[in-house]
C-alpha cells in the first residue's frame, strides 16, 4: 500500500506564529498567560499548551490579571477594547492574513459599501471581521441556501481566509445581480489555498484519503468535504487511535492531508499507524 502525504499539510505560518508568541509570553514569567477560547482549533495542541502554561478561558468574568493572547482568528474590536479595559497585557497573535481581511472590510465600510463576508457566521474569525465592517455587514454562508438578498447600490465583498476559492467565486458571481457596483477583495490566505489545491490533486488519484485535524477546525473539515466531493472514500480523524484497519482493506494507495492547525507529529503518528496495517 502506497502512502502519500500532502507536502503542504499541517501548521501554517499564522498558527506557528501564534504558538511561538504564546510560548514566548510564558517565558517572560510576567504572570499567567491566557487565550480567549482555544489558541487553535486542535484539542491535542491546546492540551499540550496548557501543560506549558497557556490556559484557554471561555470568558473574562473570573480572570483578571495576566497576559491575554489574541488568537490567530483575531477578535471583534469591541472584545479587544474590553480585554484592554480589564487590564490584561495584550499579545496580538492575529494572523496577518486575517488582519488584511479586517482592514479590507473596514475600508469597504468606510467607503460606503454594504459589506458582505462570505464564510461561516459562527466562526470567530468571521465575527471579528464583521466587527471591523461596523457590524452592519452581512454574512453569507456558501454552504447554505441563501435568502433572497435585497438590491444594493454598492456591495463590497471579502472572504473568510480559509474559504475554498471556488465556493467564493460561486457566491461572487451570484452577487453581481444584487448590486449596481460590486467590489471584491480576495482575502483567502495562500496557505489554505495551497493545501486545498494539493489535497484536491492527491485525492483525485488515491483509493482512500485520511484527513487529520480537529473536528472543530473549519479548514480541516473543508478539506474532508473537498475529498468527499471528489467521490474518494475519506475519513476525518483527530488522532491515530481513531483509524480503523478495515478502511484500508484492498486499497493500493492512501493519501494523507491535514488542516493548518494540525501539528506535524500527529500527521506522522497517523502515517505510522496506517503503515502498521499493511
Ligand atoms: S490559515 Fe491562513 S489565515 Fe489562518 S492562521 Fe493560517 S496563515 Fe493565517
Amino acid at each position: 500500500m502506497k502512502i502519500q502525504v500532502v507536502k503542504e499539510a499541517g501548521f501554517c505560518f499564522g498558527v506557528k506564529r501564534a504558538i511561538k508568541l504564546a510560548i514566548d509570553a510564558v517565558a517572560e514569567k510576567d504572570g499567567k498567560v491566557y487565550t480567549l477560547g482555544p489558541l487553535i482549533h486542535n484539542p491535542q495542541v491546546v492540551e499540550d499548551l496548557e501543560k506549558k502554561g497557556v490556559q484557554a478561558i471561555k470568558d473574562m468574568k473570573t480572570t483578571r490579571k495576566g497576559t491575554l493572547i489574541i488568537r490567530s482568528h483575531g477578535v471583534h474590536p469591541q472584545v479587544l477594547e474590553r480585554i484592554r479595559k480589564k487590564g490584561f497585557k495584550v499579545v496580538d497573535a492575529t494572523c496577518p492574513f486575517v488582519k488584511r481581511a479586517q482592514r479590507m472590510a473596514k475600508l469597504l465600510c468606510d467607503q460606503g459599501y454594504q459589506v458582505v463576508v462570505v464564510g461561516e457566521a459562527h466562526h470567530p474569525e468571521v465575527q471579528g471581521i464583521v466587527g471591523y465592517a461596523g457590524d452592519s455587514a452581512l454574512v453569507i454562508n456558501h454552504n447554505r441556501r441563501r435568502k433572497k438578498l435585497p438590491h444594493f447600490e454598492r456591495l463590497g465583498v471579502v472572504a473568510q481566509t480559509t474559504l475554498n476559492i471556488d465556493a467564493f467565486k460561486e457566491v461572487v458571481v451570484k452577487l453581481i445581480e444584487n448590486a449596481e457596483e460590486l467590489k471584491v477583495f480576495n482575502t483567502i490566505c495562500h496557505a489554505t489555498a495551497r493545501t486545498q489545491k494539493a489535497t484536491f490533486k492527491l485525492a483525485s488519484k488515491v483509493d482512500v484519503m485520511v484527513v487529520v485535524g480537529g473536528y472543530n477546525s473549519a479548514n480541516t473539515t473543508r478539506l474532508a468535504k473537498l475529498c468527499k466531493k471528489l467521490g474518494t472514500p475519506t475519513h476525518h480523524v483527530e488522532t491515530a487511535g481513531q483509524l480503523r484497519r478495515s478502511w484500508f482493506k484492498n486499497k493500493d494507495s492512501v493519501g494523507i492531508t491535514a488542516g493548518t492547525s494540525t501539528p506535524g507529529w500527529l500527521i506522522k503518528e497517523v502515517k505510522e499507524r496506517i503503515k502498521s496495517f499493511r
